[in-house]
Formats: C-alpha cells, sequence, structure tokens
C-alpha cells in the first residue's frame, strides 16, 4: 500500500560531538518530526517543518532547526522527506458498531448487487442463512430501496423464495428501511392490522393492504432491537466489532470520532464502556446518545439526563444526544417544505416524515442543554432544517444563559431553503456535511427525480463557510466510506472553479480537523498542531496542496499517532 519503509529515514540521534545546543532533559522532546509539510490549521503559523512531542503533547512547532533544539538522549527523529503532517483527523459522525457489524453477524451483504434486479437476488440470500452468527436472524443490507420497490410483487415473497423458514431482516444503505421476510414480520408480530409507530411507516400493498416487508423509518428501528437482543455472544462480536472499527479508522488517520447514534437502549452502550474500562480505545470518542422516538418524553429524559458525563481527560465522553428530525429523501421520508414530485408509494406522506416532531425536540433540546448535552440532529429535508433551528431557537429563549456554551449541530443538510442559511450563524448551530460519495452513483438520478424542481440551496458547503460558519465534514460511515481523503479530494473536485484549489482543500481539511473538534467541544485539547495539545497527528505520504485533487483520495497515511503514541504505524517506526 506504501512504501514509507523504502523512503523514511529514521535517526536516533544521541547527545555528543555534532550536536550542538543540547535541550535539556527535562526540556527534551520524546519524538521529532521533520522534514515535514506541517499544515497546523492554527491560524497563527499555518505551515512549518518539524514538531517536537512530550508526554503525549505538542511542546514546540516550527522549522526543523528550532524543533531540533529539542533533541535529547533518548529523542527519537523521524525525518518524514517531505511528506505531509496534519492535526489527526476528527469524524464528528460516524457508526463504528453498526459499520463493523458486517464483520461479525451482518452476513448478507448487498451492495455489489446494486443495480440489478432484486429477483435475480434470491441464490445469494439464500447462502446468507449458511453462517454461523450469534444472532438467530439473517441479517445484512447494503441495497438501495429503489430495487425492492420496482419489484412486481411484494418485497417479502422475494426474501420468502431466498429463506422461507428463518427471520430475515435486510437494511437499506440508508438504514432508514428495512426489508423483512414473513417469518420476520411475524416474529416481530407485525400483521396487515398493525398500526404505524411514531416516524415510522410499515408499507402495504395498495390493493390487499398486505405488510409488503418494507418497513420504513423508525419501523425498521425499533425490529432491529427484536432482532439484536443483547445476548452474551452477541455483545462479545460487538465488541470484536467495535476492535475492528477503531483499527479501520487508526489506519484512516482518525484521532477523534462521534458515535452518531448509541442504541443505549439495546446493548450498543456496553461495547465502549468496557473498551474505557480495558483501555483498548484508540480514538477520542463522543458518544451521541440516541433519543427513541417511540418512548414516552418523561422517562426518556430521565434516563438520558442520568447517563451525561464529561471529563476532559478521558477518551470516552456521553455528552450528546442525537435525535432525527426527518428520514431520508430515497424513502419520501425526509421532510420537505413543499411536497415530493414523486410518491415511492401510496402510503408515503407527500411532505416527508417526523422522527421527532417541532415541538418534541423544543422539550428534549431545553431540559438535555441544561444538564450539558450538546445536540446533534439529523435534518436532511428543507423542513426538518427550519424546525430544528426553530426548536433551537426555542430553547435558547428559555436558557438565555447557555448561549455560547452549547454546540448544538446539524447533520446531513441536504437541503436548505435559503431563507435558512443565515440562521445558523445567528443561532451558533454548527453545520455537520457529509462529502464523501461517489460521483458515479446512480442513485442521484432517483432521488433528483423524487423531489423534482425546487427553492433550495443543496449540500450547502461553501454557503454556510461563506456566512462565518464553521462547516464540519464528516462520513457517516459505514453509508459511505470513512476516508478523510475522499472527502478532501471530492471538495477540491466537485467544487472546481468556485474557489482556488488550495483554498477549497484547506476549508476541507479544516472541516475535518479544527471545526469537527469545535463540535465534539474538544478544540482546546486537539484539532491544530498547536503548541500545548494533545499531540494527534496524521502523517501522508505526498503533500495533498500539491497533487491533482483527483490523486488526494489515493494517497496514503503512513502514521498515526493519538497523544504521541503510534495507533496506526505499518512500517514500525515508533517500535
Ligand atoms: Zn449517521
Amino acid at each position: 500500500m506504501n512504501n514509507f519503509l523504502g523512503t523514511m529515514a529514521l535517526l536516533m540521534l544521541t547527545l555528543g560531538t555534532g550536536c550542538t545546543s543540547p535541550a535539556t532533559a527535562d526540556a527534551a522532546a520524546e519524538l521529532i518530526l521533520m522534514n515535514a509539510h506541517v499544515f497546523t490549521v492554527d491560524d497563527t503559523r499555518p505551515w512549518a517543518e518539524a514538531v517536537a512531542i512530550r508526554d503525549g503533547r505538542i511542546i514546540a512547532v516550527g522549522n526543523d532547526d528550532e524543533i531540533l533544539e529539542f533533541t535529547g538522549d533518548s529523542t527519537i527523529v523521524i525525518d518524514l522527506e517531505g511528506k505531509m503532517v496534519l492535526p489527526g483527523f476528527q469524524d464528528a459522525h460516524i457508526h463504528p458498531l453498526e459499520g463493523a457489524s458486517g464483520e461479525e453477524f451482518f452476513t448478507c451483504q448487498l451492495d455489489t448487487l446494486r443495480g440489478t434486479d432484486a429477483e435475480t437476488w434470491i441464490e445469494y440470500i439464500a447462502e446468507c442463512a449458511d453462517h454461523d452468527t450469534p444472532i438467530d436472524w439473517v441479517m445484512g443490507g447494503g441495497h438501495y430501496i429503489s430495487a425492492l420497490l420496482d419489484l412486481e410483487r411484494n418485497p417479502k415473497e422475494v426474501l420468502d423464495d431466498a429463506i422461507p423458514d428463518i427471520p430475515v431482516a435486510l437494511m437499506e444503505f440508508t438504514s432508514h428501511s428495512m426489508w423483512l421476510n414473513s417469518a420476520a414480520l411475524e416474529a416481530a408480530g407485525i400483521d396487515d392490522e398493525t398500526s404505524d409507530p411514531v416516524g415510522g411507516k410499515i408499507l402495504r400493498d395498495p390493493e390487499t393492504g398486505e405488510a409488503t416487508g418494507i418497513l420504513m423509518d423508525s419501523a425498521g428501528d425499533e425490529l432491529l432491537h427484536l432482532a439484536l437482543q443483547a445476548t452474551p455472544a452477541l455483545q462479545e462480536a460487538r465488541y470484536r466489532s467495535l476492535m475492528w472499527s477503531q483499527e479501520m479508522l487508526s489506519r484512516n488517520g482518525i484521532t477523534s470520532i462521534t458515535n452518531g447514534r448509541v442504541y443505549w437502549d439495546r446493548g450498543n452502550l456496553e461495547p465502549w464502556l468496557r473498551a474505557e474500562q480495558e483501555d483498548t480505545l484508540t480514538a477520542r470518542t463522543v458518544l451521541a446518545l440516541w433519543a427513541y422516538p417511540h418512548m414516552s418524553d418523561d422517562e426518556q429524559l430521565d434516563t438520558l439526563k442520568s447517563m451525561y458525563r464529561d471529563g476532559t481527560d478521558s477518551l470516552l465522553r456521553l455528552t450528546q444526544v442525537k435525535f432525527y428530525s426527518d428520514g431520508v429523501v430515497s424513502n419520501n421520508s425526509g421532510a420537505l417544505l413543499e411536497p415530493y414530485a414523486r410518491l415511492v408509494h401510496p402510503d408515503v406522506n407527500p411532505m416527508g416524515q417526523n422522527y421527532f416532531t417541532e415541538d418534541r425536540l423544543q422539550r428534549y433540546i431545553t431540559e438535555l442543554e441544561r444538564v450539558g448535552f450538546d445536540m446533534h440532529i439529523h435534518a436532511l429535508g428543507d423542513r426538518a432544517v427550519r424546525e430544528s433551528l426553530n426548536a433551537i431557537e426555542y430553547a435558547r429563549g428559555e436558557n438565555p444563559s447557555l448561549a455560547g456554551k452549547r454546540r448544538h449541530q446539524l447533520t446531513h443538510i441536504a437541503l436548505v431553503h435559503p431563507s435558512d442559511l443565515q440562521r445558523f450563524k445567528h443561532l451558533d448551530v454548527m453545520a455537520n456535511i457529509q462529502f464523501n460519495f461517489d460521483f458515479d452513483d446512480d442513485d442521484g438520478g432517483w432521488w433528483q427525480s423524487l423531489l423534482g424542481e425546487r427553492n433550495v440551496v443543496y449540500t450547502p458547503v461553501l454557503e454556510l463557510d461563506k456566512l462565518g460558519n464553521d462547516v464540519v465534514l464528516s462520513s457517516d460511515w459505514d453509508v459511505a466510506t470513512a476516508s478523510p481523503l475522499k472527502t478532501i479530494g471530492n471538495v477540491a473536485v466537485f467544487f472546481d472553479g468556485e474557489r482556488p484549489t488550495k483554498k477549497l482543500i484547506g476549508l476541507a481539511i479544516r472541516g475535518y480537523t479544527l471545526n469537527a473538534a469545535i463540535a465534539m467541544h474538544h478544540e482546546d485539547m486537539t484539532g491544530s498542531i498547536s503548541v500545548g495539545k494533545y499531540a494527534d497527528i496524521v502523517v501522508i505520504n505526498q503533500d495533498l496542496f500539491e497533487i491533482e485533487p483527483q490523486e488526494i483520495e489515493h494517497a496514503d497515511v503512513s502514521l498515526t499517532l493519538l497523544e504521541g503514541e503510534a495507533v496506526f504505524d505499518p512500517n514500525g517506526l515508533l517500535e
């Protein structure tokens, strides 16, 4: 994957002849990275050549000569030969547990079948039942819902042909719908009369009223609760998934994350607490605790309040609550100000679907921000964005003393009405946007056909930046790749011509480092290469500013440091 070993010289410098101005032992660095293109994301000194590290912190940033002054008896000095050094990437919205579940118990992977007729998947799906997993159901997914809506019969019948006797539940790639066979519908107690849950739809055959096997939005979410009961075997598998995810994050140069939705009522919190206890966390982690749409508000608010936990010395902080205001465009569940141009099914609401209404959001935000929580709200459609901003504005009125103290954020923000753009800055709300899609993705046409023409700004990265907002970029993995380099390259390619390329690259790096750190409320400790901050650092084999934007996603991560310790070091530089 990279030629790091061949090109990097590791020098163990010792005091003595030839080494001028030796540092005193108590001022010496443990590690020096030198001869590098250091992009600090610190406006007081944007570029440097070298960084000195001691006790997990950055003790000096400067040119090579300045920093070599910090060389002591046992300092490890790494000559990076022109490679790039950046603050460790911070993914402010990612799903490490769910994303890695494919490794352990989501055995039926449909992503590679996208674009083909779902009737032709039967043979492949039949084999999914052969795997040994810690759950009684056959699970997986990765398909587009459009493939199921194109079928000429009820989607559950296709699954029944593949696996008639075991419950099967396959999750659409966005996670906003589930595809079930008849055995799964029966196990879930869903029949043709079952009413829709809060924030969800059980799709029915328009002629017969029969459940089709598609559960939209929170209807599918609640099903997961049943299929993924927290047995000891499943909890072990989840912990292994987390370890797998963390390795993947380190390989991608990611040193801080926000887990964008922790199902605390389903056993997804325990693997994190175990990792903390066993000292196996390899990234600073903020957990966004899921607000369940179906739970009673009094009970849920009490429980969430009791779970708040901050502490800047801890790698694990429970400081965010995650809400879904709405769903996604591909299901017509993204909430819109004007009706959809096309409906995917007669049962859907033409204006989209709320998981949490504005009224409920008002109460939750008002009460939870008093405890310390920052809100992380999935708001994808223009109506969801407006309602979420309204709810935050309401809470601001109720809690005026908290102005400037909370970092609420809206995530996704696929469509915004132009008149709502200025409200982000006005209300001090951060925008957390994903930009890691594949340009050749064939689902884009479907998406646009559902929306039709409308007066909105799509994915307003540049617009919000221009209005003075600290725009955050993140992956939403495993919806799309976790590679920050993919996003940085995409921003430079997609907005080509709107700003100079180097400005775009700088903006994208900032969105994945300092701005993400601000969203996680820990920018005083990390997010830039500045003296006093933790040495959370990534080394890239090429200077991203000097290569073609199309090549950025193909650059290699050569080294990832968390507090000065290597968490990804494929060539054993720090061993
Ligand atoms: Zn997400």
